[in-house]
C-alpha cells in the first residue's frame, strides 16, 4: 500500500465511501499504487496545490478519484471504478499545462499512463490520467478521446 504525501484519503474517495472506513489510512489500499505515486509526482512537478475531491471543504467534487460501481457518473468501465484514475484541477494550471508537465517528465513515470483529451468531442477542462494502459500501448503517455 502506498500512502500519498500530498493527499488525504477524503480527497480521493466520495463521502459515502469515506464514511464506510473506521481507519481512514486503509482507504489508500483500494487504489492502484502507481496511480497514487503518479498523483504525488504530478503534485511535485506542478509545484502548486491540486484538487481531486473537495466535498470535505463543502465543495462539489465527490467522484473525481475512486467511484463506486453503482454510480451514474462517467463510463461503465471507467478507470475511476478500479482505483486507477483521477480527475485533477488547479486554478493555477490549464489542462494543457498539466499535459506539458507530464510529457516533460514522462521518463520518471513508474508505468504507462493514459490521458483523456476530449469527451464527446469537446476538450476537457481538467486533467484525467489513469493507469489502465492496454498491453498493446507503446507510448509511455497515451492520449485518448472518450
Ligand atoms: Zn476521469
Amino acid at each position: 500500500m502506498y500512502t500519498p504525501k500530498y493527499f488525504k484519503a477524503h480527497e480521493l474517495v466520495p463521502k459515502e465511501v469515506y464514511d464506510l472506513f473506521i481507519d481512514e489510512t486503509m482507504i489508500f489500499g483500494i487504489f492502484d499504487e502507481n496511480a497514487l505515486r503518479i498523483l504525488d509526482l504530478i503534485r511535485e512537478w506542478s509545484g502548486v496545490g491540486l484538487t481531486v475531491n473537495n466535498w470535505f471543504w463543502k465543495g462539489n467534487r465527490n467522484e473525481c478519484g475512486f467511484r463506486p460501481n453503482n454510480t451514474t457518473t462517467g463510463a461503465t468501465q471507467s478507470a475511476h471504478k478500479y482505483g486507477k484514475g483521477f480527475d485533477i484541477i488547479s486554478p493555477k494550471l490549464t489542462t494543457v499545462r498539466f499535459w506539458d508537465l507530464i510529457n516533460e517528465n514522462a521518463s520518471k513515470l513508474p508505468c504507462k499512463i493514459r490521458i483523456e483529451r476530449t469527451n464527446g468531442g469537446k476538450p476537457i477542462g481538467w486533467l484525467h490520467f489513469d493507469t489502465m494502459a492496454a498491453a498493446t500501448q507503446k507510448d509511455k503517455v497515451y492520449y485518448f478521446n472518450a
